[in-house]
């Protein structure tokens, strides 16, 4: 290896930095406007009971319409506004809209459904969190039990201070709290039955390579923690039937994922659920 090509790879490296840093300026600068500009919209992906073949949920996802760019990913911008706190304004928006949306497809479709939003680590940082999600369900006239927040394995168990006490309020109020992503964070096992947590979401990751028997291992054990303390669980990431088979031999029921429906736009979910949804055949 020569010093000259360390060096070319040495500055490809730093200007790739470079690039990667002026696009997170750019959209911080654009995040801090794109709500008052409407850029963001919700998508909605079913969570489908396997057993007895229908809806049984929604999780709610941020999309941004970024004048320029166009969709950014929320793996990118996400992050971003939690540094900058602008994640706070951002999530009371998507639960009263997810709240506002639910309430309609009660009222027009005859859905009832609990609908799933995303939890960041900062919504806990103020300690009205609880009374501004019972303020949210009052004046949408949603009845608690179909909200659910999904939290991280990390709010969960080493979170900042008060959140456990927190998330028992928001329990208390009847609303559903799922521990998203399960297995691919630092919980610790020995506390998860102290947790005020309903449902246990397995990741992707697990359910991807499904056909590793080390995964597999895994994936029985988690089911098997879930069924023993009394949690539901829903399975993320399915996309093929020989997933949706093995987590059925193992006794999870409740799918997410492309082999039933994509995150879609409230127009989309409509004709889904008006087209598609009852034309699932049962996996057997
Ligand atoms: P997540 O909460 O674990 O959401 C599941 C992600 O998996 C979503 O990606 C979804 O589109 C994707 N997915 C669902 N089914 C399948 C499948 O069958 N195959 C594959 N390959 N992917 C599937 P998305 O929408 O890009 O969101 C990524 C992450 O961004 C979310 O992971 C969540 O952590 C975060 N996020 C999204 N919306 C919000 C939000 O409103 N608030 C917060 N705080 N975070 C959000
Ligand atoms: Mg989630
Ligand atoms: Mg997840
Ligand atoms: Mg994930």
């Amino acid at each position: 290896v020569s010093k000259n090509t360390g060096k070319n790879k040495y500055s490809i490296f730093s200007e790739d930095m470079n690039q990667r840093q002026i696009r997170r300026m750019e959209l911080e600068k654009d995040l801090r406007n794109a709500q008052e500009q409407e850029e963001f919209f919700i998508v909605y992906q079913p969570k489908w009971d396997s057993l007895h073949n229908r809806l049984t949920g929604m999780e709610a996802l941020l999309r941004w319409k970024h004048p320029q760019l166009g969709i950014v990913s929320p793996g990118e911008f996400i992050p971003i506004a939690e540094e900058t706190g602008l994640i706070i304004p951002m999530t009371d928006w998507i639960l009263e809209k997810v709240c506002e949306q639910n309430k309609i497809w009660q009222q027009q479709a005859d859905i009832y459904i609990p609908i799933s939003v995303n939890m960041s680590a900062r919504m806990f940082e103020c300690s009205a969190f609880p009374e501004r999600i019972a303020r949210i369900l009052a004046d949408t006239g949603l009845e608690p039990q179909y909200l659910e927040l999904e939290i991280t394995e990390s709010i969960a168990m080493n979170g900042i201070e008060g959140t456990v006490e927190q998330l028992q309020q928001i329990q208390q109020q009847g609303v559903g709290i799922s521990l998203d992503d399960f297995g691919t964070g630092y919980s610790s096992l020995g506390s998860l039955d102290e947790m005020p947590v309903d449902i246990i979401k397995i990741d992707q990751v697990f359910v991807r390579n499904i056909d590793h028997a080390s995964k597999q291992s895994i994936i029985s054990t988690i089911i098997a923690i879930a069924y023993n303390l009394n949690m539901e669980m829903v399975a993320e990431g399915v996309e093929t039937v020989e997933q949706i088979q093995f987590l059925q031999s193992k006794g999870c029921f409740i799918m997410q994922g492309y082999y039933y429906g994509k995150p879609m736009t409230v127009e989309q979910m409509n004709q889904w659920l008006e087209q598609s949804a009852d034309q699932i055949p049962l996996a057997e």
